[in-house]
């Protein structure tokens, strides 16, 4: 059955007018979901450093006006045609991952995360600095009840990116594993780090967070600035995962020799110059670099083991 749409009272939003732009609040008239969508009240929205690629112009194909944000946590207050599986009133979040086209190669893998035509709230649409945002339900990840809407929302993107890079990286409970950054990022990947059983190492420069890095659970601390870091990590045997958090291709480029026989420099923090390594560095221990985004799904179907029992 169609439904009628009918006007609805103006909004608030911070949209971004044009490249280099600053945050300009408007009004505009509420959106309606279309078909495969939800209308969502938005509760809370986290910064998160990718904002900038909006608010600078860094990605290509913006359309501006433009509304940034991707860790949003909110309620359903409207739902369009043909969505069955989400009601409104349910808690949602949306973060990153904002929508794929499921028909790519990468799609039929169910590798949704590299999509060719992915899209991104705040990116290829507006996102969550605004009083109500349109998603489709393919961003739509359910929030418990025991999640407030201000915690929830940096997990959308800061704390899935954290938490899957881990996940995936093959390190297993009792390997070094060190965070390079104790910042938005890094202050997470350590508590999930802790969380997952890894003997934790936190990298930061200057002494000040050592304190904060142990309470979220690393068991050490390494001062790059008054310590070679690499170093340090190749005196506990070599790290198996370096999460790179901080947004320093430099700092990254100084820890690939902490790395232990296979371990793997895990980038996230997205920094726009190059990281510098020798081909002889990865040859020699088989390391790796490898990239991670925001990511909430599982990248391959999950077997479960049936037990008659
Ligand atoms: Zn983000
Ligand atoms: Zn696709």
């Amino acid at each position: 059955m169609a439904k009628t749409k009918v006007a609805t009272a103006p909004m608030k939003v911070a949209q971004i007018s044009n490249p280099g732009a600053d945050l300009q609040i408007v009004e505009r008239e509420t959106p309606t979901p279309d078909r495969g969508q939800v209308r969502i009240k938005v509760q809370a929205c986290g910064i998160c450093y990718s904002d900038a690629y909006t608010k600078e112009g860094q990605w290509p194909g913006i359309q501006y006006p433009r509304v940034p944000g991707h860790e949003v946590a909110g309620i359903i207050d409207e739902v369009g045609d043909g969505v069955s599986e989400w009601k409104k009133g349910q808690r949602v979040g949306v973060g990153w991952h904002g929508g794929r086209d499921g028909t790519c190669l990468w799609c039929r893998r169910g590798d949704f995360r590299n999509c060719r035509n992915l899209k991104i709230p705040g990116i290829s649409y507006d996102g969550g600095y605004q009083q109500y945002m349109v998603a489709p339900v393919e961003a739509l990840a359910a929030l418990p009840e025991s999640l407030s809407d201000v915690e929830a929302a940096p997990l959308l993107c800061a704390g899935i990116t954290t938490f899957n890079a881990l996940r995936h990286s093959g390190a297993l409970p009792g390997d070094l594993v060190a965070v390079q950054g104790i910042g938005g990022l890094g202050h997470l990947g350590i508590q999930f780090a802790n969380k997952f059983g890894y003997k934790v190492a936190a990298i930061g420069r200057g002494s000040e967070n050592a304190a904060l890095a142990k309470k979220f659970g690393a068991s050490l601390y390494i001062d790059s600035r008054s310590t070679n870091a690499a170093e340090e990590l190749q005196k506990l045997g070599g790290a198996q995962v370096i999460l790179a958090t901080a947004p320093s291709s430099k700092a990254m480029s100084e820890l690939i020799d902490g790395l232990g026989p296979n371990g793997k420099l895990m980038v996230i923090g997205a920094a726009s110059d190059p990281v510098e390594v020798m081909p002889i560095q990865l040859i020699g221990g088989s390391r790796t670099i490898q990239g991670w985004t925001g990511e909430r799904r599982q990248l391959i179907p999950r077997t479960r083991c049936v037990s008659p029992n």
